[in-house]
């Protein structure tokens, strides 16, 4: 384990479920820092250090799998871990997610024990270039 808690953005532009799963997060010992857009969270990213960012897929503006792509397109976030959260858990979801370079997919509403072991899970798998 680092010495430090773990730093996770959320980027999430629902009030209740920044909340939710904020509060999950924090209760679990990490450092949460969430934001309502995907142009923040981009950001955001860019300018401090993150290990994992929870992006929730449907955001107004910029969504969540273009966020993605832009994380995967630069040098400093493309091995940046991305967890993706849908509120839609529909066919091809997944492959969508997977294939803008998500690293893992939740669908909503997320239970507490499967977001802790998703977060836990790519907290401690070795970064790697995801753009092949
Ligand atoms: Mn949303």
């Amino acid at each position: 384990m680092s010495a430090r808690p773990p730093r996770i953005l959320l980027i999430e532009d629902n009030a209740a479920n920044r909340k939710l799963i904020g509060g999950i997060l924090r209760t679990a010992g990490h450092e949460v820092h969430e934001v309502v857009s995907a142009d923040e969270g981009i950001a955001l990213a860019i300018a401090e250090p993150f290990d994992l960012v929870v992006m929730d897929i449907q955001l107004p503006g910029t969504d969540g799998l273009t966020a993605t792509r832009v994380l995967r397109d630069r040098s400093d976030t493309r091995t940046l871990p991305v967890l993706a959260l849908t509120a839609h858990a529909m066919d091809g979801d997944e492959r969508r997610a997977r294939e803008a370079g998500c690293d893992a997919y939740l669908a909503k509403p997320v239970g507490y024990k499967v977001l802790l072991a998703e977060v836990a899970r790519l907290l401690e798998a070795p970064r790697g270039d995801k753009t092949t």
